[in-house]
């Protein structure tokens, strides 16, 4: 049971879930740090090296597909025993965990647009949109909270302990990256592709709530979009530009592929009619 279900299903029956959560990856994390301590642990790599080149968009491409398995995941679309375990463990490569990807993006969909309850709500600037979502996001961690268990002394409190849980778990958890990869390869390959890979994600977010198009804060709306790079974004990254249809229907692995299958429906009949 703990291994299957949604982090968000756990956070809403257990008002300690989350800080136990982090809890535990911050135990495990202060684990690893320890045995690399105690055995002498030398980083993997060394360098830097000539291969960190044609090994950073290798890897940053693999970050970004890990962002888009923890989404399904989120969503149950992967085999279900192991939507949770998958997000875990992609989880800990980005660095974010699945548990707060799951909360937020749970709350993405229930208040899609919404300007106070969306947790990263979009602006017509990209670069206001980025800025927003880091300083949102915990923000929203809190109400998300708060709604489910009243928001009083008590519960702010557990929050902000929660909180400086997330925060340390965050360190050892980058500092156990750090020991393993070594600090060359750390600085120059793996922290600056998962920071593309996030800032990839905020633009995903916010191109896919007509970002682009968008004149003012009530344009702001899932859509499907077609362009041409937004189709070569589709064959790389499974129909993630289809978004509208992802809203429709959050079930749909490829919602590109759904999305052309419903426009070749509503054209069939009009063919046939015209013959
Ligand atoms: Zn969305
Ligand atoms: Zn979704």
């Amino acid at each position: 049971m703990l291994l299957t279900s949604h982090p968000i299903s756990q956070f809403r029956k257990n008002p300690r879930f989350y800080l136990m959560y982090d809890g535990f990856w911050f135990l495990v994390c202060a684990a690893v740090l320890g045995t690399f301590a105690v055995t002498g642990f030398t980083p993997l790599i060394s360098g830097p090296a000539w291969w960190f080149a044609p090994v950073f968009p290798v890897l940053l491409f693999c970050l970004i597909w890990a962002h888009l398995l923890i989404h399904n995941a989120t969503h149950g679309n992967l085999p279900k025993p192991i939507n949770r375990i998958a997000g875990e463990l992609l989880g800990l490569c980005v660095v974010v965990r699945f548990a707060s990807w799951d909360i937020i993006h749970m709350r993405h969909h229930k208040h899609t647009d919404d300007r106070a309850k969306d947790p990263h709500p979009n602006f017509p600037s990209f670069w206001k949109t980025v800025f927003h979502t880091i300083v949102n996001v915990e923000k929203q961690l809190f109400e998300q909270y708060y709604e489910i268990w009243g928001d009083t002394a008590e519960n702010q409190g557990r929050e902000r302990r929660r909180a400086w849980m997330s925060y340390g778990t965050n360190v050892v958890l980058l500092a156990s990256w750090f020991w393993l990869l070594g600090p060359a390869f750390f600085l120059l390959v793996f922290a600056p592709c998962n920071l593309l890979a996030g800032l990839f994600v905020i633009h995903f977010n916010w191109s896919t709530h007509n970002g682009e198009a968008a004149r003012s804060l009530e344009d702001m709306r899932p859509t499907n979009l077609s362009g041409p790079w937004y189709r070569l974004g589709n064959k790389l990254f499974a129909g993630i530009y289809a978004h509208q249809m992802h809203h429709d229907r959050p079930t749909m692995f490829n919602p590109a592929k759904a999305l052309a299958a419903a426009e070749a429906a509503i054209q069939e009949p009009a063919e046939q009619q015209a013959a």
